[in-house]
């Protein structure tokens, strides 16, 4: 038997990829339901990026949760968590598309550590160098006293302030 939602007004069957957008949101994938999957897949769109689903399950991760400072590291160990099968290439190369596509933006700490963080809006950081943490700066405003001359034919594209803080002994 075929439930009466399932069936368009003419009486014929949805097709399957129809009928799995209808009851998304029911009970077939409680953990991916609600608006940041929807915007996810909006988000990677409009980017010019194709919604596949390793990009749309890391997408969610990033992006479900609020602003958020994550390392190529962290976001592979939250997808193992959460049982997404990527590899931590796959996990570079996707931060690294988002990068370009402009729906992250890549925070430097030490040369070595590279952040992604999920505001691409103008502002600074703090690094606590104990636990390792990137904190937003609440303040957008905050200016370098003086911006240095830059040379003949370029201009400042951006300036990244990163602020590190250790505890007080
Ligand atoms: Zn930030």
């Amino acid at each position: 038997m075929v439930p009466d939602a399932e069936m368009n007004d003419d009486g014929s069957m949805l097709n399957d990829d129809a009928v799995i957008l209808a009851t998304r949101g029911a009970t077939h994938q409680p953990a991916l339901t609600g608006c940041p999957w929807h915007d996810v897949n909006e988000m990677l769109q409009a980017a010019g990026l194709r919604p596949t689903r390793q990009r749309m399950a890391l997408g969610w991760l990033l992006f479900g949760k609020g602003a958020r400072h994550l390392t190529a590291e962290m976001l592979y160990e939250e997808a193992t968590l959460a049982k997404v099968p990527v590899s931590l290439a796959t996990v570079y190369n996707t931060l690294n598309q988002l990068t370009d596509a402009g729906l992250l933006r890549q925070v430097s700490v030490d040369g070595t550590k590279t952040y992604f963080d999920t505001n691409v809006s103008a502002h600074h950081h703090f690094y606590l160098e104990n636990n390792h943490e990137l904190v937003d700066i609440p303040d957008p405003h905050l200016m370098l006293q003086k911006m240095p001359e830059v040379p003949e034919g370029y201009e400042i594209a951006r300036v990244d302030m990163v602020v590190r803080l250790r505890k007080k002994r």
